[in-house]
């Protein structure tokens, strides 16, 4: 196997002349520069970099001639997609040369840099589709196990290939953006008719999102490595989930309304250059993969995720840690599938890796696991949950530790009650 592929942007000594970024419990140092779109004083849409706690404008970065963009702007669009859709090596050649320009030994110190603080962050990607997998084997049995039978929790098609279904693009919002309980029908087991109502267990879905860069073409499946360097960058990402109208509309088709209200990415876009350190092989394969979806290389990521919740008025406090690098499926591996049929990819395609659930209670990637379906309550400031209640905050954080800090920033949303129940 190859290992990461690693260049002078990953060079654990290299400093920058912006204090903020050397701090050593920072999201954004100069290893990372994750992409953006911010706005300032309700004015344009930008893109940025992170660096410490400020922004490097890249938009007027361009205008002013300091960057290259080719034949026609690319950054003056509010989204990231047009420079998504470049080829994978001026990706490389942009962070290299953003890494110099932020390098403790640059000269050139007339940046335009904007503090974090007074922007407001946007969506970074115009989503055009939003697929969501079901790739963490912990998650899928406990699922099994709760809802169908403990003896058979994995179904036979688990282990070859990665479920996923096609999810809702329009809902999908950027960290901060509040989350409407859903209506929806419901049917109590011992009930012979369903009613209408709001969701009584209102979920979270602890997610790794990966965006496609490079778009494909329809009819051409692509294999594990070309789907890998194909993804331009990964968010965090809560699906929140209603499980009481799920469990009566998802046979036969999947879930739809409980998943389609509301799907919540951090706004900076990490990119896979920047997590090339942090690659991890793919767990043991109980049987063998297809060789369409074997991995030359280690496309696991080693990405801690925490979760907190903060009731109306409370502390947060973390219910859950878990870790992208035990997923049974990489992003690469559902890219390339998702492709085998021929279905085209387009710059800005959204992939959920599905929830992230580890080995033990504390590290499932959602409260039907942390409270087995409501059973077992847990502790928050100032009583107990199973499921979410109106006002809750539940923010994602995520980090690569190792030779240097890589962090995703926050993913966070609010519950605002149900509306009312509209009339014929
Ligand atoms: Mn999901």
């Amino acid at each position: 196997m190859t290992g990461p592929v690693l260049d002078e942007t990953h060079d654990p000594a290299r400093r920058s002349w912006i204090e903020s970024a050397n701090a050593p419990d920072g999201d954004f140092s100069i290893q990372n520069l994750p992409f953006g779109v911010f706005s300032e004083n309700a004015g344009d849409r930008r893109v940025g970099v992170a660096i410490g706690d400020l922004i490097l404008d890249l938009t007027a970065l361009e205008a002013q001639g300091r960057i290259a963009s080719g034949d026609a702007p690319i950054f003056d669009g509010g989204c990231l997609n047009p420079f998504m859709a470049r080829p994978r090596g001026e990706w490389t050649k942009l962070r290299a040369k953003l890494a110099r320009m932020l390098d403790a030994g640059a000269s050139d110190r007339d940046l335009p840099l904007v503090a974090q603080s007074a922007v407001e962050m946007h969506l970074p990607v115009r989503i055009g589709g939003f697929t969501d997998f079901y790739a963490s084997r912990e998650h899928a049995t406990n699922v099994g196990s709760m809802f169908r039978d403990p003896q058979n929790a994995l179904l036979p098609n688990w282990l070859h290939i990665p479920i996923g279904y096609n999810g809702r693009a329009s809902t999908v919002v950027v960290s901060g953006t509040p989350v409407t309980r859903p209506l929806g029908q419901l049917k109590a087991p011992d009930a012979d008719a369903p009613c209408v109502g709001p969701s009584r267990k209102l979920d979270i879905e602890v997610e790794l999102g990966a965006l496609v860069g490079t778009p494909t073409q329809m009819g051409r499946p692509i294999g594990t490595a070309e789907a890998q360097d194909s993804i331009f960058g990964y968010v965090l990402l809560n699906d929140w989930s209603a499980r009481d109208i799920q469990v009566w509309e998802y046979q036969p088709l999947g879930p739809f309304l409980s998943k389609a209200f509301a799907t919540t990415i951090s706004p900076w876009v990490v990119t896979s250059a920047a997590l090339e350190p942090f690659r991890r092989d793919a767990p043991e394969r109980e049987r063998p993969l297809l060789p369409y979806l074997r991995e030359a290389t280690p496309n696991n990521l080693d990405i801690e995720i925490t979760a907190t919740l903060a009731p109306r008025g409370g502390a947060p406090v973390q219910i859950l840690r878990t870790n992208a690098a035990g997923l049974y499926y990489s992003a690469a591996q559902q890219l390339a599938h998702h492709t085998l049929s021929g279905c085209r990819m387009e710059a800005g395609d959204l992939l959920g890796s599905g929830t992230i659930s580890g080995p033990t209670r504390d590290s499932c990637g959602s409260l039907l696991e942390l409270t087995w379906n409501g059973t077992e309550p847990i502790s928050v400031d100032g009583g107990t949950r199973t499921f979410l209640e109106d006002a809750d905050t539940v923010t994602l954080t995520g980090m690569c530790t190792g030779p240097y800090r890589i962090g995703f920033g926050a993913c966070s949303g609010t519950i605002l009650p149900a509306p009312e129940l509209c009339e014929p």
